[in-house]
């Protein structure tokens, strides 16, 4: 990253920390040119990527294939619960999810292993939402 996209970079940054729960790079780059910021795509990308590599945002894939990025509090390794409707997502630790896969990596003889795991579903919120709707038909 040269100097002189610093700028874009925070810029990219901040509209991340703005967005609620996890947006994809296409998302985050009409926000920005909504604002007429002029940053392109492919430097929101690295920007997102440049992000997730220091730790500074979470990102997944859906299960739709797409890159999904998010500001992310927690420091170090955890699990996500991501609503698919709204997008809300929920940081949890999964003790039995380590020591699954530590297991199962030395039952194979694999060692450094590492996973991904997060969980897709509805949130509370739109649960409701969904069966008021359902109601009022
Ligand atoms: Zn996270
Ligand atoms: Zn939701
Ligand atoms: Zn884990």
């Amino acid at each position: 990253m040269t100097q002189r996209n610093t700028w874009q970079r925070e810029r990219v940054r901040e509209a991340l920390a703005d967005a609620r729960g996890f947006v994809s790079a296409q998302s985050l780059h009409a926000t920005l040119r909504d604002d007429n910021t002029g940053i392109g795509l492919a430097t929101v990308y690295r920007a997102l990527a440049g992000l997730a590599a220091q730790g500074n945002a979470d990102s997944l894939q859906s299960p739709e294939g797409e890159n999904l990025f998010r500001a992310c509090a927690t420091p170090g390794h955890h699990h996500h619960l991501i609503c698919r409707s709204c997008g809300l997502a929920v940081e949890i630790e999964a003790d039995d999810v380590e020591e699954w896969a530590q297991r199962t990596a030395a039952t194979h003889g694999f060692t450094q292993a590492e996973h991904i795991v997060d969980i897709f579903g509805l949130c509370a919120s739109c649960a409701e939402a969904r069966a008021s709707e359902r109601a009022g038909q």
